[in-house]
C-alpha cells in the first residue's frame, strides 16, 4: 500500500466493513494503512464512520506527528500508537485494524486466548489468538504490549478491551478480523458443548507455516 488516494479509499472501505460485520459501533475502533515515506493514513478521532469521507482521514508520521490533518482539523485516532507500534515492529505489515467485536471482547475480558478450534484460525491467523497484557486505552503501552504477541499471529486480544489485527491491506485486515470474531464465537459455543477437540499437530504445523510464509518478513 503506497498510493495515498488508494490507501484512503481502502481504509474507508474497511471501516464500513467493520460496521457491516458488527465488529464495532459508534466511533469506536480504528483503521490505518502504511504509506510511502514513513507515514500512515488513519481514521480520525470521534467521527462516526457513516459520516466519514476520504478527506477526513489523517496522515501522521510514525512518531505521531501530524502531516495532513483530517478535514476541519480532525486529529488522529486516540489509539494511533497501537498502529504505529505495529508498523515499526513489523515491516511486512501494511494495514492495522482495531475493533471491539462481541465474542472476541468476551475472551479479552476473561483474558483468555481464543483457541484455534477450526482450521481457518491457523490458515488466516497463524493459530490461537493470544492475549496481550493490559494497558490503559490510548497509551503507548497498548501498542508495545500488542507487538509482543503479534510476531506470528494476525490478531491479538487487547486485555479487557478488544481486538487488533495486522495484515497486508485494509481489506485483508477486515477479513482477518471477521475470521477472528467467527473463531471466538465458535470457540465459545464449543466450550458450551463440553469443549473443542484440539486440531492435530500436523494441521497446526502445515497451516501455521503457510500463514508465516504468506505474511513474509518472519525469520
Ligand atoms: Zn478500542
Amino acid at each position: 500500500m503506497c498510493e495515498e488516494k488508494e490507501a484512503r479509499a481502502a481504509v474507508l472501505a474497511a471501516t464500513r466493513g467493520m460496521l457491516e460485520h458488527r465488529l464495532t459501533s459508534g466511533t469506536s475502533g480504528n483503521v490505518s494503512a502504511r504509506l510511502d515515506g514513513g507515514t500512515i493514513v488513519i481514521t480520525p478521532s470521534g467521527l462516526p464512520y457513516q459520516d466519514m469521507g476520504p478527506g477526513d482521514l489523517v496522515v501522521i508520521t510514525m512518531a505521531g506527528e501530524p502531516v495532513t490533518p483530517g478535514a476541519g482539523g480532525l486529529a488522529p485516532s486516540s489509539e494511533y500508537q497501537l498502529h504505529t507500534a505495529c508498523y515499526q515492529a513489523f515491516p511486512e505489515v501494511a494495514a492495522v485494524l482495531h475493533s471491539h467485536p462481541l465474542y472476541a471482547s468476551m475472551f479479552a475480558a476473561a483474558r483468555q486466548p481464543v483457541p484455534a478450534v477450526i482450521d481457518e484460525a491457523v490458515i488466516f491467523l497463524g493459530g490461537e489468538i493470544p492475549v496481550s497484557p493490559y494497558a490503559i486505552s490510548g497509551s503507548a503501552r497498548v501498542g508495545t504490549n500488542a507487538v509482543s504477541v503479534l510476531a506470528r499471529r494476525a490478531s491479538a486480544l487487547l486485555a479487557s478491551h478488544g481486538l487488533v489485527t495486522v495484515a497486508s491491506s485494509p481489506a485483508q485486515a477486515l477479513h482477518y478480523a471477521v475470521v477472528s470474531e467467527h473463531c471466538a464465537q465458535v470457540a465459545w459455543g464449543a466450550q458450551a458443548l463440553g469443549g473443542h477437540v484440539p486440531l492435530p499437530a500436523a494441521t497446526l504445523d502445515t497451516f501455521g507455516e503457510a500463514y508465516r510464509r504468506a505474511r513474509g518478513g518472519l525469520s
